[in-house]
């Protein structure tokens, strides 16, 4: 798994806890730091790849990810249908 990407991070120097919020106010403000992160496609891969449940990654709540893991699940089983 390559995680190379994750140095040019725009959380790369900020402390890990901005991005594991506790509550909405925190999640906004790492959503606001990952909207202008050159790395932020491969890292919300990474998270949905992984299934990493918990923070904030590539600009997605835990909420997020989770929708779009089932879009994806959703659309994957409409494919195979066809
Ligand atoms: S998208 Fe956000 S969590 Fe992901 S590397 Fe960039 S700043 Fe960090």
């Amino acid at each position: 798994m390559d995680t190379n990407w994750m140095a040019q991070g725009n959380c790369a120097e900020k402390p890990p806890e901005v991005f594991f919020p506790s509550d909405g106010v925190g999640v906004e403000a790492a959503k606001r730091i990952c909207a202008t992160c050159p790395v932020q496609a491969a890292c919300l891969e990474h998270a949905l790849v992984n299934r990493i449940d918990h923070g904030v990654w590539g600009g997605t709540s835990e909420r997020q990810r989770r929708r779009l893991l089932k879009s994806r699940r959703l659309d994957a089983q409409a494919a195979a249908r066809v």
